[in-house]
């Protein structure tokens, strides 16, 4: 974030207030519950099928969670939140020059894991899935598939994709080990971890580190969540996911502003957003316009950016 951060600081500083007035109305202990806004009734924004009505309902959750990360980050000393080890996902730590590596979290999806790896094989790019245990034994044949295509793509996102916020340690790790095992099924090897909403922990980073994972965050967040909700991001949302305001009505610029901005990186996308799914192809086109290549996330020029 710090190219959009530094560039951008007044303008952040004013939305943080406007933003804040709304999300700190609602008392703090009921951060969890912060009321959605209606949904417009525009059949642009209506769910078409059962899938967009699932990814609808996980954008509103995802939004509940992030803009208490908006909200903490906002209200708690950085130090509070760095000795409790809070939000270490978004990665300080520059990434290979115009290198980009894809991410895909919070599948496998019955639908989207397929067209998404059809795209992938079009543009020669390879791409990690950090991927839900649950989901992960519910639908083994497109972790199969996965794998065919990209045989080191595979990564852990929880068993079952709490808020590690929310959760004791104790709960935390079963969420590590349960996944772990599950994955192990297939990837014996596999060893990276993504957490839910980003939402780190001293404990669980600990944990992570005695099983040998390495722990991954992003430099762009596509907001795809937010994108695919609405279409746009509310300034709010634009505040948590560094969008700049010309961008907030359009998802591709967004995402492509933030690679000039960070000059690649690792790139935050979920493969439950049926729209996310849809732009994909455009999205490759263009950032390969812009004369960025696909590298992987386990290339050696990628791990000093991870944890
Ligand atoms: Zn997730």
């Amino acid at each position: 974030m710090l190219n959009v951060m530094q560039h951008s600081r007044p303008r952040r500083a004013a939305a943080i207030l406007v933003g804040l007035l709304h999300v700190l109305s609602a008392p703090v202990t009921a951060w969890a519950q912060i009321p959605q806004p209606a949904e417009p009734a525009s059949a642009a924004s209506s769910p078409a099928s059962a899938a967009e009505a699932h990814s609808h309902a996980d954008a509103a959750l995802t939004r509940q969670h992030r803009m208490r990360h908006l909200a903490e980050r906002a209200l708690v000393p950085p130090e509070t939140l760095k000795a409790q080890c809070r939000y270490e996902s978004e990665i300080t730590t520059p990434p290979p020059a115009k290198k980009i590596v894809l991410t895909f979290d919070d599948g496998p999806e019955p639908g989207a894991t397929e067209a998404i790896l059809k795209v992938l094989a079009q543009h020669h790019a390879p791409a990690t899935f950090f991927m839900i245990g649950e989901k992960v034994e519910r639908y083994p044949e497109l972790v199969a598939q996965v794998l065919a295509q990209h045989p080191q793509g595979l990564a852990s996102h929880s068993w079952s994709h709490p808020n590690f916020h929310d959760i004791p340690p104790a709960t935390q790790e079963v969420e590590v080990r349960r996944s772990e095992q599950e994955l192990q099924r297939v990837v014996p090897d596999d060893k990276l971890f993504r957490y839910p909403y980003g939402n780190s922990s001293c404990e669980t980073n600990a944990l992570l580190h005695t099983l040998g994972y390495r722990i991954v965050g992003w430099h762009i967040d596509t907001c795809d969540w937010a994108f695919d909700r609405n279409g746009s991001v509310d300034a709010r949302e634009a505040l948590e996911c560094g969008v700049l305001a010309q961008n907030r009505k359009d998802y591709l610029a967004h995402v492509l502003s933030a690679a000039r901005a960070h000059n690649g990186g690792i790139v935050l996308m979920h493969e439950i957003h049926p729209r996310t799914v849809a732009q994909l192809d455009a999205l490759l086109s263009e950032l390969e316009k812009a004369g960025f290549s696909f590298g992987s996330i386990r290339d050696a020029d990628f791990q000093d950016t991870l944890r």
